[in-house]
């Protein structure tokens, strides 16, 4: 079975956002840029699959119930980096979609969409959400224009016979969905841990093939729909004191109006 993961390059969960002075978005310049942490939950599923995981007690994992990971990007040159991390982590071959703007999830839905008509995958991965726009959009989108089943929030995905079995966390408890695939599957949090690629890996992974495209190739006009009005930083938070004794603690929890 072929699955799609798309993988998209956002700034680094680690380092704290800067907001431009003029409010018109967020300054990207001069740092480090990563696999949206959700994408790479992604391709570790998809390489379990594929790979097996015979050192995970009880695995449910199969070796070779996927047998082609295509990683796609939609993005700038350099989105050509977060592929590759893809490939070092197991995927066999990339797709870069070159688009200079950040692209709305409806454009990228569409790209997506003549993607998988291209490749013809029997599943697609996705992150649950990217965590630069928080949309959590994508995938919902892309199951819409496929007409295909989604299973969203994925927190464990069994596949057998042409049927993927999807375990969701949902509010008090595990909700269990049967899809028929082709099928959308998005990913949470809890569904894997994913591996650092180890360097030898880095270094085949330099060697597997990356396809260029363009939005046109798809036939999809990629122009916004969207204004962003203005972006602002949150409000900073007040600084906390600290207190000597238990009295003096309830004193001033009485006073902020908390007891
Ligand atoms: P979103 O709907 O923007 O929160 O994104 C949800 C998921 O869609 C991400 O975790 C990715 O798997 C995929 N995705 C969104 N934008 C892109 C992009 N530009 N390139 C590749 N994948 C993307």
């Amino acid at each position: 079975m072929k699955v799609l993961v798309p993988v998209k390059r956002v700034l680094d969960y680690n380092l704290k956002v800067r907001v431009k002075p003029d409010g018109s978005g967020v300054d990207l310049s001069n740092l480090k840029m990563s696999m949206n942490p959700f994408d790479e939950i992604a391709v570790e599923e998809a390489v379990r699959h594929k790979e097996g995981a015979p050192n995970l007690p009880n695995s449910h994992y199969k070796a070779g119930a996927v047998t082609e990971i295509v990683a796609v990007s939609i993005g700038p040159e350099q989105a050509q980096e977060t592929i590759r991390t893809a490939l070092a982590m197991g995927a066999d071959r990339g797709v870069l979609v070159k688009a200079d703007a950040d692209l709305e999830p409806l454009a990228v839905a569409k790209i997506l969409k003549g993607i998988v008509e291209a490749e013809q995958p029997q599943l697609v991965i996705l992150g649950k959400q990217a965590i630069d726009d928080d949309s959590n959009q994508t995938g919902q989108m892309l199951a819409a224009l496929l007409d295909w089943p989604q299973a969203t929030f994925a927190s464990k995905l069994e596949l057998t016979n042409g049927r993927a079995s999807v375990t969701r966390e949902v509010d008090g408890g595990l909700q269990t969905l049967a899809v028929e695939l082709p099928a959308i599957v998005t990913t949470d949090l809890r569904l894997n841990e994913p591996r650092y690629a180890s360097l030898p890996n880095i270094m085949k992974a330099k060697k597997k093939p990356i396809d260029m495209k363009t939005p046109a190739d798809y036939g999809v006009d990629a122009a916004p729909r969207l204004a962003v009005v203005k972006v602002a930083e949150p409000p900073k938070r007040q600084g906390g004191a600290k207190v000597k004794t238990v009295d003096e603690l309830v004193a001033g929890l009485k006073a902020a109006g908390v007891i």
